[in-house]
């Protein structure tokens, strides 16, 4: 766990959410400045909006096959681009583990399947 300086009076505290400085009893909040904390912010708006993007991306790609196939290569490296592997560091909870892989396996499975259903146009 990172350590990080509290801004009240510069003892040297857990990056923790939570944690209660011995010195001052400044308690570290959610934004508390640090990368990780950055990081985790970046993280929350690429799980929501890389779903999003490649779901409209794959609607307006499903015209023809080969724009479609063209368009799940790149859903495939946006979906490993937002994959919760590549953050693992900066999870404080299992919960926060558990609820970023629920998002991404649920976000990925329903456009695994849109893609599926559009292939099977071009193919029957
Ligand atoms: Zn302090």
């Amino acid at each position: 766990m990172p350590l990080i300086k509290c801004p009240e009076c510069e003892h040297e505290i857990l990056s923790r959410i939570g944690t209660i400085c011995p010195k001052c009893g400044h308690m570290v909040g959610y934004f508390e400045g640090d990368k990780t904390r950055k990081k985790y912010g970046k993280f929350f708006a690429i799980s929501l909006i890389i779903p999003f993007f490649s779901f409209v991306l794959i609607i307006l790609a499903s015209y023809t096959k080969t724009l479609l196939i063209s368009a799940s290569i790149i859903y495939v490296i946006l979906a490993f681009i937002s994959s919760p592997i590549r953050y693992r560091d900066i999870f404080f909870t299992n919960f926060e583990k558990i609820f970023f892989w629920g998002i991404w396996i649920t976000a990925n499975a329903l456009l695994i399947t849109m893609i599926y259903n559009l292939m099977s146009n071009y193919v029957r």
